[in-house]
């Protein structure tokens, strides 16, 4: 008989506030995955964002979630610590002629989009126009060489070119096709950050072996963008399992601005880690 693959799952929040409730489940889904078929259960901090994020949040993310009775297995991933290997990646990609730089400021892209007739809009707001995609090789140089500030984008219909249709496989819906090109021309490294959530979350999936992924359904369209990467990059392609996400009682999904519910208020007040659990959606 084959062996029953042994699931590798991971929590990676990014440390831009106290862990929340909704938080919470989405931790236990994953650890409760790998602790039920004894597979592997990792932790990586998204940190790249230095703008948004926070050392003190990230040591409170270590402790809520130990309180909750959440481990894990091997060392954390830092991902501020691991910069030089996402510049690596897009090296890779800028190589091959699929990576270009992009100077916009926002209000450049919003002036653009507003005098176009049909500006196409993506799951994430309008699409880039194409401004700096179009610029010659010797415009970008100088540019980059006088330091203007600038962003890297992926060339989507150039990086489409290269891969074979994509589908991701979602646990309980089977496969599911990609489009990635609703998303546009995508920022993989931002004029303020290294590196974007998109490159760096695909590229420590694959290295840390992650075969299950479970995270919010609010990701779920940013998977086509995933497995587009994925196959750039030939990486393997986990398999996906987006949970719904929790709401308050007034039926909107739980965000950082809920104080009330976040672990370390539940803790204070008294409520025990297996009552937490159980409000996340997990009783013992
Ligand atoms: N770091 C992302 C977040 O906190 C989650 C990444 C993922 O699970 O793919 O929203």
């Amino acid at each position: 008989m084959a062996p029953v693959p042994r699931p590798v799952t991971r929590f990676a929040p990014s440390p831009t506030g106290l862990l929340h409730l909704g938080h919470a489940h989405s931790a236990l889904q994953g650890w409760r995955r790998a602790r039920a078929a004894g597979g592997r259960f990792l932790l990586r901090i998204e940190d790249i964002d230095p703008g948004r994020c926070r050392p003190e949040y990230a040591a409170a993310i270590e402790q809520d979630l130990a309180w909750l009775g959440v481990d894990w297995d091997g060392k954390v991933r830092v991902q501020s610590a691991h910069l030089g290997e996402y510049r690596a990646v897009l090296h890779a990609l800028a190589r091959r002629g699929l990576v270009y730089p992009c100077f916009c400021t926002r209000a450049d892209i919003a002036r653009e989009v507003a005098a176009s007739a049909a500006a196409p809009h993506g799951p994430d707001g309008p699409l880039y126009p194409g401004t700096c995609r179009r610029l010659t090789v010797d415009e970008r140089q100088a540019r980059v060489a006088a330091g203007e500030p600038h962003a890297l984008r992926l060339d989507m219909a150039r990086a489409l070119e290269c891969v074979p249709a994509l589908a991701f496989e979602e646990e309980g819906q089977g496969r599911i096709a990609c489009d990635p090109a609703r998303f546009g021309d995508v920022v993989l490294a931002r004029k303020d950050a290294p590196a974007s959530y998109h490159l760096c979350v695909t590229h420590d999936d694959a290295l840390q072996g992650v075969t299950l992924v479970t995270r919010g359904e609010d990701l779920k369209a940013a998977t086509d963008v995933h497995r587009l990467l994925q196959a750039l990059m030939g990486w393997p392609a986990p398999a996906y399992a987006h949970h719904g996400l929790l709401l308050d009682a007034g039926g909107r999904r739980l965000a950082k601005r809920d104080r009330a519910a976040t672990l370390r208020d539940l803790r204070e007040a008294g409520r025990s880690a297996a009552e937490v659990r159980a409000m996340a959606g997990f009783p013992d």
